[in-house]
């Protein structure tokens, strides 16, 4: 059995595996008071008598194991147990229903306070790393990923994005009633919800919510998404996701951020200071949301590819190319202290720029080792074989290996595994 993840050790179970969550919430905006009713259908790793859910700040009123309404349960701080109500054998199938209420607010973390927050008029999920369980019981880790049908029933002025394929909303008694089904896997951390004073506009495929102050400026700002999109797909191979959904919120927020299908910005990100962060968010829709992580300590498969996505936009889009902006982000980086190994940079330093930085320049040097078309090659196969599955450093290595050989996968070694700062090799010839 595989423990618990050593970056965020209270978070998650690995005595079972979360097929699918069925959330349906009613979220009041004006009290931020949230009412849920969590399906967590699982099948057993192990022979089970209980089960742990994380959950925080949320309080339980009921719980039912397979519909057994003498199912008991004990909360804590930070999560559920549920006694079964009889043991279960590795394999079996199981399914939790918990209703539960509360005022949901993020949890504080090494990270920064992440989860569900309360907006000047609505609210938001960045849940990355361990926020889900702020507004649904979950079992949070990065390995267990599932379908989600996530239903939010909220006042009738009000718009709401989420991860999954929207439907229609269901309107009555001044209220509406929004579903989304998503039926990739996504991990916790990848599961959001937005509500706020929105209004729905698209462009090309793409939806496009922002309050009706913003949404011109966002039309405006945005218009190059298709674009991004189409440049990516002829790179790194085709669109993984079911939707692509761009939400701008009225507040300022301190990162824009990923979720499955969805990428979030705040009204101070529509500056061009900021335009680098369109693709890296766009980016992550392969690297991180589809090709995911199966522990944290592997970050800069996530961050080092989505940084090198902005520089691959930026040379297809006119600007400064792959090359120049390697050189400049390697000097910066020469400049700084070198204590970090970005295939284990530890918790506290998991999203320190340098793993993002350098994970690109690690990716810059495999291409300028093996050209161009090698290292298109290696990326297509990897978002290709591991599409909408979990990955690790040495999977990395293992899929350079088989494309580019033992010579080209050793690259890698100095760029992840010593703190050092390699030299790049010389540029590749134009
Ligand atoms: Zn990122």
């Amino acid at each position: 059995m595989i423990g618990p993840d050593p970056y965020t050790p209270r978070s998650g179970d690995a005595s079972y595996d979360v097929v699918s969550y069925d959330l349906d919430l009613r979220y009041r905006v004006r009290t931020n008071r949230l009412e849920g009713r969590a399906v967590v259908n699982a099948v057993a790793a192990e022979r089970l008598r209980s089960v742990r859910l994380d959950l925080i700040g949320l309080r339980v009123a009921r719980v039912r194991v397979d519909g057994d309404a003498r199912t008991r349960f004990q909360q804590d701080a930070a999560s559920l147990r549920v006694t079964l109500p009889r043991p279960l054998e590795a394999g079996e199938e199981f399914s939790i229903e918990v209703r539960y209420a509360g005022t949901p607010r993020p949890r504080r973390s090494t990270w920064g306070t992440i989860g569900w927050e309360e907006l000047e008029d609505g609210a938001l999920v960045a849940s990355q790393p361990i926020g889900a369980p702020t507004w649904f019981p979950c079992n949070d880790r990065p390995d267990d990923r599932a379908r989600y049908r996530i239903a939010v029933t909220t006042d009738n002025e009000y718009a709401v994005a989420a991860t999954g394929v929207p439907r229609s909303p269901v309107r009555s008694g001044g209220l509406a009633r929004w579903e989304f089904v998503s039926e990739v896997p996504t991990a916790t951390y990848l599961a959001a919800v937005h509500v706020g004073p929105y209004r729905a506009t698209t462009l090309g495929g793409v939806r496009l919510f922002a309050p009706a102050a913003l949404l011109p400026a966002a039309r405006a700002w945005f218009a190059e998404v298709p674009r991004i999109l189409d440049c990516f797909s002829a790179a790194f191979g085709p669109y993984p996701q079911e939707h692509c959904t761009v939400v701008v919120t009225p507040d300022p927020l301190e990162i824009p951020l990923e979720a499955q299908g969805l990428v979030v910005f705040g009204a101070n990100h529509l500056v061009p200071e900021a335009a680098r962060l369109v693709p890296h968010e766009l980016a992550h829709q392969w690297f991180g949301n589809s090709v995911g992580l199966k522990r944290w300590r592997d970050i800069w498969l996530n961050e080092g590819f989505a940084c090198f996505a902005e520089w691959v936009w930026s040379e297809a889009s006119g600007g400064p190319d792959i090359a120049a902006l390697a050189d400049a982000h390697h000097s910066r980086l020469a400049a700084l202290p070198q204590d970090l190994v970005i295939a284990d940079p530890g918790p506290r330093r998991m999203f320190d720029d340098r793993v993002y930085k350098r994970g690109a320049l690690t990716l810059e040097a495999l291409r300028r080792t093996v050209g161009r078309d090698v290292f298109w090659d290696v990326v297509r196969t990897w978002t290709r074989t591991h599409r909408h599955g979990l990955v690790t450093t040495a999977a990395f290595r293992d899929c350079v290996e088989t494309v580019a050989g033992p010579a080209a996968a050793a690259v890698l070694g100095p760029w992840l595994d010593a703190a050092p700062l390699p030299p790049l090799p010389p540029a590749l010839a134009r």
